[in-house]
């Protein structure tokens, strides 16, 4: 244990609850300096309390934080290394573009020729250069969050908290964010905590993330560990799309009811009759539904022995006249064994 770098963020045993309602139900988490990671979860699964107790705008019930070591109860959001960035970007409306990225300078007291060589410099890391003129209103919202962004990191802090930052945007602007702010980070380098509900957000981000769902962590990993090795039943359906197999299928299937998740873009379509590799599950039905999603076709089918699967298909040579040919049909599903995943019952 000794080798272990200390955490930029730990939390141990933290809990925050609002009477009857646990927002945070015994966290134990370590967060790495350099890292960006994510809470993910649905609405109301204590990512945004989670990460308003290390701002040091609540405070846990019971448990300590610490930041690089440091107890941080009863710090105030100033005394503590770390920035935040809103959704709502909170950028001073009267206050032009460059005076809102050199507002934490200001109180600061650097002086105005510093002020102005670094406002200049985080406006280019930001990519809005020539935009220190401007008022808020005269921007767009993904070059408004770009501002909040610099602002939020003109003081150099050692972590940088973010709330649903393009949760306001459109999809493309969001996508094209996402990976803007990757950059950004790995040239900054410091820590990011990022919280959204966004599964794809999240996957594509992060170095690593945690899976909140009703006030408890149900799963910490990379995001391949994350979607390739669900734990529980949770996180497999709230990552990605998965099927879940239990019970009399699953005995039927691979011969035991313990439940087990299987991707449905693992699970290839056959005809009814063909040959099954060793180590391989199959299980015989009829094409339900057919989605037409131009890259892909997402199948449903329902199975002889009960229940249906998903399967995606990408559609590399077939038209969307064929795979909506396909209804009713009746097919083979076959699939690795390698890639069946067992799950706790928790969640
Ligand atoms: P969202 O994505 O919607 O912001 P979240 O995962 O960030 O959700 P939290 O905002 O942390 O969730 O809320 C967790 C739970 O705590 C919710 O049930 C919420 O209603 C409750 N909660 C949060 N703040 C308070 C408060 N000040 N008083 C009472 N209950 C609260």
């Amino acid at each position: 244990m000794s080798d272990q770098p200390v955490p930029a963020i730990r939390f141990s045993g933290v809990s925050r609850h609002f009477g009857e309602v646990k927002a945070v139900d015994d966290l134990n988490l370590d967060i790495y300096d350099g890292e960006f990671f994510t809470l993910l979860g649905p609405s109301g699964s204590g990512k945004t309390t989670s990460l308003r107790m290390v701002a040091g705008f609540d405070q846990p019930t019971s448990g300590s934080i610490q930041l690089f070591g440091n107890e941080v109860a009863g710090l105030p959001p100033y005394e503590r290394d770390v920035a935040t960035v809103f959704q709502d970007y909170a950028l001073f409306p009267h206050m032009t573009v460059g005076e809102n990225v050199g507002y934490g300078l200001m109180i600061r007291k650097v002086s105005k020729p510093e002020r102005q060589q670094q406002v200049e410099a985080m406006l280019n890391l930001v990519r809005l250069p020539d935009m220190a003129g401007r008022k808020p209103s005269q921007l767009s919202g993904g070059q408004r969050q770009r501002v909040a962004l610099a602002r939020a990191l003109i003081t150099h802090p050692r972590v940088l908290l973010l709330d649903e930052p393009l949760g306001a945007l459109d999809l493309k602007l969001r996508q094209q964010m996402q990976i803007e702010l990757k950059a950004i980070q790995q040239q900054v380098g410091i820590t990011f905590i990022y919280v959204t509900h966004d599964q794809e957000e999240a996957l594509t981000m992060s170095d690593r993330l945690a899976v909140f769902n009703l006030g408890r962590v149900e799963q910490v990993g990379t995001p391949a560990d994350i979607y390739e090795h669900p734990t529980t039943e949770f996180v497999a359906g709230f990552v990605g799309t998965s099927n879940l197999i239990r019970g009399q299928l699953a005995q039927a299937i691979v011969g035991s009811p313990e439940p087990f998740s299987v991707r449905p873009e693992k699970i290839h379509i056959q005809q009814i009759g063909d040959p099954i590799d060793a180590g391989h599950c199959s299980a015989t039905g009829r094409i339900d539904e057919v989605a037409y999603l131009g890259m892909l076709t997402r199948y449903i089918v329902a199975l002889d022995g009960g229940g249906e699967l998903t399967v995606v298909e990408q559609n590399l040579e077939s038209t969307s006249m064929e795979v909506m040919a396909a209804r009713n049909k009746p097919v083979l599903l076959v699939w690795s064994r390698d890639h069946n995943r067992v799950l706790s019952e928790k969640g």
